[in-house]
């Protein structure tokens, strides 16, 4: 068919416009380049700051929409259609919300001419930045299209629930297998949930590697768990028909409606959001490849531990407010004597009190705020130790020191540091790890351990008896002291079966020649208990419970 788009009056294209309106995301335009006159979709105007959808001067108007780094590009091009016989206009710039914001967009338009002079250009702009409407890879809606469709209902009925889905590790699949790969299953994996959903759930794609179920009509949490048990089968399914080519697995956090109260409609979508993130996080957390059920409780534990990061990040930037080093004394069983002491690191903060080792020294590890941290402590156990040692010379202090430390930090120099700056010799210093998130096979933590130990400084494994293969590490490790945990000593003081097994291991730690310290005495009776075991020292609040410097010289050293 021949065109003759010549003749068609720029009225009738702009009621063509106002037709589509309605129907239509993105904007159609027409700039007649004889009358120097722009007409857009009327819904542009609630979109960029224009008044009207209709304007002459082009050119000065789109000036004031245009962001501005990008006005030279789109003036050059206009500039080339109407000086040269340019007749397609196809550029990716950016214009300004309302709130003067950049927006990416495509306009795309045909240049219309008679006897080769423009007459007008028509054509189409589109939204190309992270609008995430809806989603080429899944197919599913965007996180777009969940925000409005919330903010259209306003309040999300108590009944219902959300299903969160989130591939696990999918970082790493992209990274060995590549993009391509990673889209590929992400669209199988829209394929299995797609397979699995119901005609009243909705599936939206929310960022990269997650989709969020919605499904607003019962309150039924075991629906929602069998929903997630459907697609999982679905996905393993798939990793199969692949030949395993890529196997990958697929987690879920499961929210009740009645979990959601926002405090205003308008942070309904972003309360949905925090709480679902939050119910699928914990089911990674807990291993991946399972789904986890919200639990308001574990939400104010999570807030509360993250409220907790904070107050101890500031603390630490804050020269250590808050922070102080405890004593507690370790004795020789054979002659009843003071030997040492081991140095425990204590919190105290306005809006929690006292918190304990054991809730703030994984969240140290976990933030590397140990790293700082430990390097203090260390200053303070040293400073400590020289007074000691006024009283016993060959005085032990006792320094826990964290694996995150020795594997990202310069610990090991620091400590051989500290300990000539101190003037302390090394065999006065005894640094404790624990087992437990030891990498025994690491050649450079083995290198780096051997490195305190070829300066003479002693190495203790503490708490002994609580993870596995202990024997492995007495071999790999070779310290000079092993201590056994409390919860250790306290089945051994109640049955006979660990009674004997403490028994043997004491045995072999002497043949061994290693020096063994059980910790947790509390009472006369318990000492006299382990009698038999032959330790070499032992610790527990019998003896002495953890305390400040001053006290800690108060008791032990009066007068
Ligand atoms: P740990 O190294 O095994 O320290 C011994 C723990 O047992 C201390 O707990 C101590 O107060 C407690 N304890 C000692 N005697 C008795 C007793 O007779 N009965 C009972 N029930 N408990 C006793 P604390 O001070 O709460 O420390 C807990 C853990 O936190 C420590 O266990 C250690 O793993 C870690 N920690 C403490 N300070 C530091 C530090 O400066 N650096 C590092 N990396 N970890 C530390
Ligand atoms: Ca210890
Ligand atoms: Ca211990």
């Amino acid at each position: 068919m021949e065109h003759n788009f010549q003749s068609i009056p720029v009225k009738l294209l702009c009621e063509v416009i106002d037709l589509l309106n309605p129907s239509m995301d993105n904007y159609l335009y027409l700039y007649d380049t004889v009358n120097d006159f722009f007409y857009i979709s009327p819904h542009a105007v609630n979109r960029f700051p224009i008044s009207d959808n209709a304007f002459y001067h082009v050119l000065e108007n789109l000036e004031k929409l245009v962001f501005p780094p990008d006005f030279q590009s789109l003036r050059d091009d206009i500039n080339a259609i109407l000086t040269t016989q340019k007749s397609e206009h196809n550029l990716q710039y950016r214009w300004m919300d309302r709130d003067y914001q950049p927006v990416w967009i495509n306009c795309r338009g045909y240049v219309v001419r008679e006897n080769g002079k423009p007459l007008y250009m028509m054509g189409c702009i589109n939204e190309i930045g992270d609008k995430r409407k809806a989603d080429n890879i899944s197919g599913f809606l965007g996180e777009t299209s969940l925000k409005a469709f919330l903010g259209d209902i306003q309040k999300v009925s108590p009944n219902g629930f959300v299903l969160r889905l989130g591939l696990d590790d999918f970082k790493i699949i992209n990274e060995n297998l590549g993009i391509e790969y990673g889209n590929k299953i992400l669209r199988e994996t829209a394929e299995c949930i797609n397979r699995c959903i119901k005609k009243h759930q909705t599936v939206y794609r929310a960022v990269a590697d997650e989709f969020i179920i919605l499904d607003f009509s019962e309150n039924d949490l075991e629906k929602a768990s069998s929903l997630y048990k459907s697609i999982r089968h679905a996905v393993d399914e798939s990793v199969k028909a692949n030949h395993y080519e890529a196997v990958y697995t697929i987690s879920g956090g499961i929210l009740s409606c009645s979990d959601i109260h926002p405090d205003s409609p308008d942070v309904l979508y972003s309360d949905l959001m925090k709480l679902s993130e939050f119910a699928l996080n914990e089911a990674k957390r807990q291993g991946k490849n399972r789904f986890y059920v919200f639990s308001e409780q574990d939400y104010a534990q999570f807030l509360k531990r993250r409220r907790l990061t904070q107050t101890l990040r500031r603390a630490v930037n804050n020269n250590f407010e808050g922070f102080e080093a405890y004593f507690q004394p370790l004795y020789l069983m054979d002659s009843h004597t003071l030997y040492g002491a081991e140095t425990l690191m204590r919190f105290h903060c306005e809006e929690f009190g006292n918190v304990s080792p054991a809730e703030f020294i994984p969240i140290l590890e976990a933030t590397g705020l140990i790293i700082p941290a430990g390097q203090w402590i260390l200053h303070q156990a040293l400073i400590a130790c020289r007074q000691f040692k006024q009283h016993i010379p060959d005085f032990k202090i006792s320094i826990n020191v964290s694996y995150v430390q020795i594997m990202k930090s310069d610990i090991i120099d620091e400590i051989l540091s500290a300990v000539s700056k101190y003037q302390i010799s090394p065999s006065n210093v005894i640094i404790e790890l624990t087992e437990s998130g030891l990498l025994e096979n690491n050649l450079h933590f083995s290198s780096l351990w051997s490195k305190l130990r070829a300066q003479g400084i002693l190495l203790a494994l503490d708490d002994f008896g609580t993870g596995y293969s202990n024997f492995h590490y007495l071999y790999n490790l070779s310290p000079n002291i092993i201590k056994i945990d409390r919860s250790f000593t306290l089945q051994a003081l109640t049955n006979t079966y660990d009674y004997n097994l403490l028994s043997l291991m004491s045995s072999m730690a002497h043949e061994l020649n290693l020096k063994l310290c059980i910790e947790g005495i509390e009472t006369e009776a318990e000492l006299e208990r382990i009698a038999g075991l032959h330790s070499d020292y032992s610790q527990g609040y019998y003896w002495g419970r953890p305390c400040p410097l001053s006290q800690f010289l108060e008791t032990f050293f009066p007068g």
